[in-house]
């Protein structure tokens, strides 16, 4: 009867026209084209895959996303051979509306020409799939090889907008608010992530001395009733990565997420998979968590797939 009652909700989830607003793209590598590469290296795949696989910390997750990236992502090319594949996974799953971020850390550390990424990774968009690609600058980003290029990235074409990524726990560059506005000023949009390891005081900052309007994760507003108003007067969306927060520890277990107090609230929340590669989940995932562990219907399914408007 279960497996009846799944088939059902995978199929309507299937159905659904659905976005994905938060995906980190060298988190989003297919493995097949991880082990082509490195046939001898990827064999088989990672103990991360599995449902109840736990990480220690943040920094044992990033240590073997950065492997994966540093063995793949050597040029501009790979870049767009890796978003090809995944562009055309999202479109068999019906998402036609999708934000992808490729990360200043990654471009600095392979010596890669940033803008040629970005160009590559718009290159790779096919018809009837509405994709943003923004770049994903560290909290300590401004480094010294990455300052003028983040100058330059303001500029460039392919590029669509800015989020900030990494270790919540690293104080945010004091250049970042100036730099949030004046992406704005140049027609960029502009997000972050908070709320995933800083509690809610890192999302106020985010909304008012960065002043984004879209956040990655922010599910710890919950804990501040205050932040969660404020969500609600600045209209903020929220793209929410459930089992990223589960196997990441952020949340104890998917009963407690929440997203379920979040929604019932009014905040505005999607739903995304942050970095597949890692933790072996689809898109169609995240939406049998919140079924299956929080009650959500399918209507409710269906409002959280929604486009958003921005
Ligand atoms: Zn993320």
């Amino acid at each position: 009867m279960q497996a009846t009652d799944d088939t059902g909700l995978r199929a309507f989830i299937h159905s659904l026209p659905k976005t994905e607003h938060h995906l980190h793209i060298e988190g989003a590598l297919p493995w097949e084209l991880l082990r082509a590469a490195h046939p001898d290296k990827y064999q088989t795949a990672p103990a991360s895959w599995h449902p109840g696989f736990r990480f220690r910390d943040f920094a044992e997750f990033e240590t073997q996303l950065i492997g994966y990236a540093a063995d793949f992502f050597t040029t501009p090319q790979r870049y767009h051979d890796c978003a090809a594949a995944v562009f055309r996974d999202r479109l068999a799953r019906n998402v036609h509306s999708m934000e992808i971020s490729f990360a200043s850390g990654c471009v600095d550390f392979q010596n890669l020409d940033g803008r040629e990424v970005a160009d590559a990774l718009r290159a790779a968009v096919p018809e009837g799939l509405s994709v943003r690609i923004f770049l994903g600058i560290h909290h300590n980003g401004w480094t010294p090889r990455m300052t003028p290029v983040l100058e330059e990235a303001l500029s460039w074409s392919s590029l669509d907008g800015i989020d900030l990524h990494g270790p919540e726990d690293i104080p945010v560059s004091e250049l970042a608010p100036a730099y949030w506005q004046r992406a704005r000023d140049a027609g960029k949009r502009t997000k972050a992530h908070a709320g995933e390891f800083q509690g809610p005081e890192f999302i106020r900052y985010a909304i008012e001395s960065l002043g984004v309007r879209q956040i990655q994760h922010g599910v710890r507003a919950i804990e501040d009733p205050a932040v969660v108003d404020l969500l609600l007067q600045e209209d903020v969306t929220l793209d929410v990565c459930p089992v990223s927060n589960v196997k990441l520890g952020v949340v104890g277990s998917p009963d407690a997420h929440p997203v379920r107090g979040l929604f019932d609230a009014g905040v505005r929340c999607t739903l995304s998979t942050d970095d597949p590669v890692v933790f072996g989940n689809t898109l169609e995932d995240e939406y049998l968590l919140l079924a299956r562990h929080l009650g959500f219907t399918r209507d409710e399914l269906a409002i959280l797939a929604q486009p958003v408007p921005l």
